[in-house]
């Protein structure tokens, strides 16, 4: 029987993340992947982007990963908010527009956009030639047990593996959680995320655009390209039967939808890849450990995607469990430092989905008492800078 430190269940990107941090630090580990391993035909231009803060890369940084990713990466320099919304029951519709500039708060920039194949591709490269760990494709959990001071655990290669700590980052139906049983909050909003990148008339000089509207906003995230700042990436969230209707447009009259909608904010846009429609949902885990057992990333929260929040969690909660691991090397699993980590952690957890659900909920609502919410917080935000600073900071974690 082959033992671990620690055995990560999910080889997307928070396992790989976690895989290669510890792995970093001396730990030996084993990633299980139930997945076969997957190339991308498509170009680094046609693949979903992740929006990596400051604290992540950092993070990243630290357990050398960042500069593998770097190279694909475009700065996030200025986030732009033009709320449309309606404040009086004439329904007249105004637009106004917030400027966050990271100068403000003294960085360079709030972080970068990453293409996420990419990213992963890069991951598990660097994951299959790292020698502190193993990655096992196709294979799944089966079942797992408490022996000593150690947790076996039941492969469906047929294998049974030895680890002192189980983590669990197999995404928002995992099943880590469902076989220790941990319930969860959900709430499904009702909204699909249309994602898509496109090329675009105007240079994107490292803005991000956020346009809000009932429905949810249309967020354009920069993309690094070879020509010059003309592709960024869109998340368009709307309730579910705007976007089945959208998706059934012609190509000239989603154009004419979408550039209406993105207020030609980086002049006429065109699709250059796919539009992929994700259901939008938030869960939250009612606890995130078990006996020698950790859960992380989307096992632990699934998030809108709004603010780009949901990766640079997983990162925080893969920064904690590592932090902890190392204060002893040797108790790791134990019930002591798990402990920690759900004391550590679960509250920055509820706090962040609360933030992130709230804003959704004024992001998406057409009641005016909504709409008159998200107006008059913008306002405030933006006339007073105190406010508007708290604000990013607590935005970047
Ligand atoms: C439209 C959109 C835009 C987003 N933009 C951002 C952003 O800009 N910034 C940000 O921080 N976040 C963003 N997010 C969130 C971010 O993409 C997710 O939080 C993150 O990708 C989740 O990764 P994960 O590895 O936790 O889960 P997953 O990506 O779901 O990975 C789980 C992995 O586990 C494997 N698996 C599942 N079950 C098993 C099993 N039983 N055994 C073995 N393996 C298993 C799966 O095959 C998969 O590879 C966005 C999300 C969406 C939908």
């Amino acid at each position: 029987m082959k033992y671990f430190d620690v055995c990560i269940i999910g080889g997307g990107h928070t396992g790989l993340v976690s895989a290669l941090a510890f792995a970093k630090n001396n730990f030996n580990v084993l990633c299980i992947e139930k997945e076969s391993y997957f190339e991308t035909g498509a170009t680094r231009l046609e693949l979903r982007t992740t929006a990596h803060l400051m604290p992540a890369v950092k993070f990243l940084d630290s357990v050398g990963i960042w500069e593998h990713l770097k190279k694909y990466s475009c700065p996030l320099k200025t986030l732009k908010i033009i709320n449309n919304y309606t404040v009086t029951s004439k329904a007249s519709s105004k637009a106004s527009e917030n400027i966050f500039e990271s100068e403000e708060i003294r960085k360079n920039c709030f972080g970068y956009n990453v293409p996420l194949g990419q990213s992963i591709k890069t991951l598990r490269q660097l994951v299959s030639s790292n020698e502190n760990i193993e990655l096992y494709n196709s294979t799944s959990l089966v079942s797992s047990r408490i022996d000593d001071e150690l947790r076996l655990v039941q492969l469906s290669n047929g294998e049974i593996i030895k680890t002192k700590l189980l983590i669990g980052a197999d995404g928002s139906r995992s099943a880590v959680r469902n076989l220790f049983n941990i319930s969860v909050f959900e709430k499904n909003t009702q909204q699909i995320a249309l994602t898509f990148n496109v090329k675009h008339g105007i240079e994107h000089s490292n803005i991000s655009y956020e346009i809000y509207k009932e429905g949810g906003p249309l967020t354009t995230v920069p993309m690094a390209d070879d020509a010059g700042g003309m592709h960024s990436s869109i998340v368009w969230m709307n309730k579910k039967q705007v976007a089945d209707d959208l998706l059934k447009l012609n190509k000239k009259d989603f154009l004419e939808v979408l550039n209406e909608r993105s207020h030609f904010c980086l002049g006429p846009m065109e699709p250059i890849s796919k539009i992929k429609d994700i259901p939008v949902k938030f869960m939250i885990a009612k606890q995130i450990t078990s006996e020698r057992v950790a859960i992380i990333g989307e096992a632990a929260h699934k998030l809108p995607p709004i603010g780009a929040q949901g990766f640079n969690m997983s990162v925080k909660d893969i920064e904690i469990l590592l932090d902890l691991s190392l204060r002893n090397p040797e108790a790791i699993g134990s019930f002591e430092m798990l402990n920690r980590y759900q004391i550590k952690r679960y509250p920055e957890i509820l706090s962040k989905s609360g933030s992130v659900g709230m804003l959704n909920l004024l992001a998406y609502s057409e009641q005016m008492p909504f709409q008159k919410m998200r107006a008059f917080g913008l306002d405030a935000i933006n006339s007073f800078s105190p406010l508007k600073r708290i604000i990013m900071r607590f935005g970047l974690g």
